[in-house]
């Protein structure tokens, strides 16, 4: 759907650092308008880990991801932007406008969204989940078969099969057992788990208790089911020896893809392959009027967490407004 309205900051991802510089842009009352492409705003803390906790933002000794997140968003959609989410960016132009000059952004489903800045947080780009190399796998996304645990209810007494080695896997195996029903099988296809010593320990010693199943090194064959998942059919790679496991939950957690996709097409210059460069002192890229803040910004020596996104927010939502309006950058007290 075309929408004509012109904004102040159009900004691209509503991760914490989308969700940050939403906040600083409406302090200084710009108006804003957000495009996010997955349903959810709260980026990768809502999407991979919104029930893990969390130690170290600043001001919250321990906070879980979804609460954390919620709060972002509570602090960051309090003036009212535009929040177009299930839309992924892709082109970007330049126009003029009432002798403004604009930039133009279109989505997959909408646009162009004009502003006078853009500020992409971006995070690592629009992710998608690694899947199993099974022909037809995405034939089962809805009927058993999961690439995230958002909710642990939503497996309350189902008999699971995680894949996986690396943290998310095992955090999994552990964090599920008081919510499914009881073995949790763990499938890896090689011997040793990439994930913390701690957590492989744990499991297996819940193996000792009959609570965990791990097979390794194992790989999913094949889905099997009547319209819901039943069982899977997985095998030992070391003998070739096939083995049915039942379930009525298969939880794949084999990490993501994730590009840049079409931004990097947009003549920004990288940083690596997956960051945007920008000058960390204004977090403007080498377009004018495009700013970059989070995991998406890049410079030498960067460090992404989630404060230093929030950080680097500030500075791009103060920077955008000065220059949008040709005035010295001077950021403003928010206490009242
Ligand atoms: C398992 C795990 C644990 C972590 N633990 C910590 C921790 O303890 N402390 C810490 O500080 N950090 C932690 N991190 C890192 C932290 O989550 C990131 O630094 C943070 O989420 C980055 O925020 P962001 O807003 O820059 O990007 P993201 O959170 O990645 O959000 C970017 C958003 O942009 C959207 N997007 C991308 N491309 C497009 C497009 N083309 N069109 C529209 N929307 C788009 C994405 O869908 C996403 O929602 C952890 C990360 C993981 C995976």
């Amino acid at each position: 759907m075309a929408d004509e309205s012109v904004v102040d900051i159009t900004i691209l991802g509503a991760g914490p650092a989308g969700l940050a510089a939403a906040y600083y842009a409406g302090h200084r009352d710009a108006s804003v308008r957000i495009v996010e492409s997955l349903e959810q705003v709260g980026g990768q803390v809502a999407a991979v880990y919104p029930e893990k906790h969390v130690y170290d933002v600043a001001g919250h000794p321990k906070v879980q991801g979804q609460a954390l997140v919620d709060l972002c968003a509570e602090q960051g959609l309090q003036y009212g932007p535009d929040v177009r989410l299930g839309e992924e960016v892709q082109t970007l132009e330049r126009l003029s406008q009432n002798g403004e000059e604009l930039l133009s952004v279109t989505t997959d489903k909408g646009g162009p969204y004009l502003s006078r800045a853009l500020i992409i947080t971006a995070g690592h780009g629009a992710f998608e989940p690694r899947k199993l190399g099974i022909e037809g796998v995405e034939a089962w996304e809805g009927r058993g078969l999961h690439y995230f645990v958002r909710e642990k209810d939503a497996f309350r007494d189902r008999t699971c099969v995680i894949v996986g080695g690396g943290d998310s896997a095992l955090d999994w195996t552990l964090g599920l057992q008081d919510t499914a029903r009881g073995p949790i099988a763990l499938v890896h296809r090689r011997d040793k788990f990439r994930a913390l010593e701690t957590s492989v320990n744990e499991a297996q010693r819940l193996q000792g208790e009959g609570r965990v199943k791990i097979l390794t090194p194992y790989e999913v064959r094949e889905i099997h089911g009547d319209g819901e998942i039943r069982a899977v059919t997985v095998e030992n790679t070391a003998s070739g020896e096939l083995e049915q496991v039942e379930c009525d939950a298969l939880i794949t957690l084999l990490g993501f893809h994730s590009h840049l996709g079409a931004i990097a097409e947009w003549g920004l210059e990288l940083e690596g392959k997956r960051q945007i460069r920008i000058d960390p002192t204004t977090c403007e890229t080498n377009l004018p009027g495009v700013y970059a803040a989070g995991d998406v910004a890049g410079y030498p020596g960067k460090i992404t967490l989630i404060t230093i996104g929030m950080g680097e927010a500030a500075i791009a939502a103060n920077n955008a407004v000065a220059s949008i309006r040709g005035e010295k950058v001077q950021p403003k007290y928010s206490t009242d």
